[in-house]
């Protein structure tokens, strides 16, 4: 099938048609060898374009079949909680047939919780900004120096939502060289601001 043709295994390829996925949207034929490329990416992309599995399919394609958890090698940054729930939601459903592990960091669950889950070293980490910052900053149970790849999704709410010293912080905190992608609804200065700080030389992406 055409997920087949973008290299990725059998548990995805299945999952991706046992959910009624025929084909991949564009950002996901587009990003999807992007991501796998290990290409810093600049996605201008919306709600409903299917965003979502077009950087989780890669992840979980590189991610999952490590034996060893001794680091979290993704982080997922999204502005809300809601948004990183239907985030690692969606994780899920994909992960069906496969065994990558994830983290949802977000407030309003127990923070000791999450810290024994980050401690175990889960493959993605899905989180908002705040707290991963809050968990960061007041404990040792988090270190970002191992981090392949920092996914910041809606990154213009991000910055509208005023988590411009919150994503400072991670970009410091994870290794320079890093891959980073970076989706947006839109391109304003703000985001572009982002952009120069958080990526380099991006591929550019727009659907
Ligand atoms: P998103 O843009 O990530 O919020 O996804 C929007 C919706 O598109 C979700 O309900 C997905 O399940 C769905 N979706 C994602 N990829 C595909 C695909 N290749 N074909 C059909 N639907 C998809």
């Amino acid at each position: 099938s055409d997920f087949q043709q973008l290299k990725l295994n059998k548990a995805l390829v299945k999952v991706c048609h046992q959910q009624g996925y025929k084909y991949p949207t564009q950002i996901q034929a587009q990003v999807i060898p992007l991501i796998l490329a290990g290409k810093d990416v600049l996605a201008n992309s919306c709600t409903g374009s299917g965003k979502t599995a077009a950087f989780l399919l890669p992840l979980m394609e590189r991610f999952g079949n490590t034996k060893s958890q001794r680091y979290s090698k993704a982080l997922i940054v999204l502005p809300t909680r809601e948004l990183a729930l239907q985030c690692f939601e969606m994780f899920q459903m994909l992960n069906q047939f496969s065994n990558c592990t994830a983290a949802l960091v977000i407030g309003a669950v127990p923070i000791q919780q999450q810290e024994a889950e980050l401690r175990r070293y889960p493959d993605i980490i899905i989180a908002t900004p705040g707290r991963i910052v809050d968990i960061l900053k007041n404990s040792f149970s988090i270190d970002l120096s191992s981090i392949e790849v920092l996914v910041l999704d809606e990154a213009d709410r991000l910055m509208e939502m005023g988590f411009e010293a919150e994503i400072k912080e991670i970009l410091q905190q994870t290794p320079r060289d890093r891959q980073t992608v970076l989706i947006s609804a839109t391109l304003k200065a703000t985001v572009q601001q982002l952009s120069l700080l958080a990526l380099h030389k991006p591929v550019k992406v727009s659907v």
